[in-house]
């Protein structure tokens, strides 16, 4: 049987990035990458943005050329699913019945999009967004006209993306503003005017009571038909894998110090999957964002290594809806103040909790983002 020092089940950015840092680090053992996807490692932000609203070629997402991973021996496995982890044997059993060995596992499975729990709502012609080949499929199902169901990031920003490409969309929603739950109403006034400047049609607050393929119905009997019903309703972290080998679970998260180990000997995990604990904070943090991804996987690369390295930065994304980019910093686990400076076209949002500043938010005033970590993770008054 193969034994991996370093096996990594699942190949997004955090799996990348682990396999990179723990080579940059100087680790020399033998590393396995697991993709149950059809590609190697691939950005998935542009998926919403410019890959959406005009294809080229996947080869330009991807985040390494294949022959990369061959030049720093990461024995890459496309198309290759772990379907068991036995944590107390250290062996990974793959889809084809192959049994893996391993010293250490880095569980890096991220998520799937979340169904919506209304009838109708596991309809597989219903199109939702995480693969290069739900944003093909998408774009080709949405000839004239989609309706969007939700109002996150992955919402906001497809419906913008269609939108650009001159098709007519729909976007329903139970806040009562856009990305409100996460950013306030401050930002949520400005976001949807964004959407309805491109021509987005606007259903706020508005219930989805069932789904089809090609029509959403909402609380009060409107029914809104398209040629594509996009669901973007959040995520479900990948953990069922962990979860089954009696991995400790947290928020359906697999649980991991600052280092990204796990509770059970020589399981680690990094991304979308992981409940990380946060140095600075001095708590777990869920985050869901692709720089946290690749800054997961180089705490474990670098710890596998043999290097030292703590997760402690403040967490961070960006999100581009149709022409305008959002920079944003929080701890992300909440707010009780949200002050609003600047206008629609270069404002900056600080969030506050019990008096102190906990997340900034930012469109074209990249000074304050720059200086945000600092601010935050002082715990400046506000
Ligand atoms: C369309 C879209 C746009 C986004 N835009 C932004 C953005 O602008 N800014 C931002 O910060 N974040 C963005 N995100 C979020 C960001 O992409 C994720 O946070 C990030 O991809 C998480 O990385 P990950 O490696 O943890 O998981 P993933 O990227 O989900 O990768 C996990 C991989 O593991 C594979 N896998 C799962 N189970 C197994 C198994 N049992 N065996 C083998 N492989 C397995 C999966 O198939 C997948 O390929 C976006 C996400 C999407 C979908």
């Amino acid at each position: 049987m193969t034994v991996a020092d370093v096996l990594i089940v699942g190949g997004g950015p955090a799996g990348h990035a682990t396999a990179r840092a723990y080579r940059d680090a100087g680790g020399e053992g033998e590393v396995v990458l697991l993709c149950a996807e059809p590609h190697p490692p691939y950005r998935r932000p542009p998926l919403t943005k410019h890959y959406l609203r005009e294809p080229f070629a996947v080869e330009e997402l991807y985040l390494r050329p294949p022959s990369w991973y061959e030049d720093h021996g990461v024995r890459l496995c496309i198309g290759r699913r772990a379907v068991r982890l036995d944590p107390v044997e250290r062996v990974v059993t793959t889809d084809d019945g192959t049994a893996v060995a391993y010293r250490n596992c880095v569980l890096a499975t991220g998520a799937e999009p979340a169904e919506l729990p209304v009838p109708g709502g596991d309809d597989p012609t219903l199109r939702v967004m995480r693969r290069i080949e739900h944003a093909d499929a998408l774009r080709d199902a949405a000839a004239s006209s989609a309706v969007v169901v939700g109002s996150g990031f992955i919402g906001c920003e497809a419906a913008a993306s269609l939108a650009l490409r001159g098709v007519e969309v729909s976007l329903a929603t139970m806040e009562e503003l856009p990305q409100a739950a996460r950013l306030g109403p401050d930002a949520g006034r400005i976001i949807a005017s964004w959407l309805e400047d491109l021509g987005v049609r606007l259903h706020l607050g508005s219930e989805v009571r069932g789904l089809a393929a090609r029509s959403v119905e909402l609380a009060g009997g409107a029914e809104l038909g398209a040629d594509a019903v996009l669901v973007a309703a959040g995520i479900r972290p990948n953990s069922g894998l962990a979860g089954a080998a009696g991995v400790v679970l947290d928020e359906g998260r697999v649980k991991v110090d600052q280092t990204m180990r796990s509770e059970a000997p020589g399981v680690w995990a990094v991304g979308d999957v992981a409940l990380a604990r946060n140095a600075t904070a001095g708590r777990h943090l869920v985050v869901e964002h692709w720089g946290e991804a690749l800054n997961h996987g180089e705490v474990a690369g670098r710890n596998l290594a043999g290097v030292e390295a703590v997760w402690d930065g403040v967490p961070g994304f960006w999100s581009t809806i149709g022409r305008r980019t959002l920079k944003y910093r929080a701890w992300g686990d909440g707010f009780d103040r949200a002050h609003l400076e600047g206008d629609d076209d270069a404002f900056t949002v600080r969030y506050g909790l019990r008096g102190r500043l906990v997340g900034v938010l930012t469109h074209n005033r990249d000074d304050d983002y720059e200086e945000a970590p600092e601010r935050i993770a002082a715990g400046e008054p506000l």
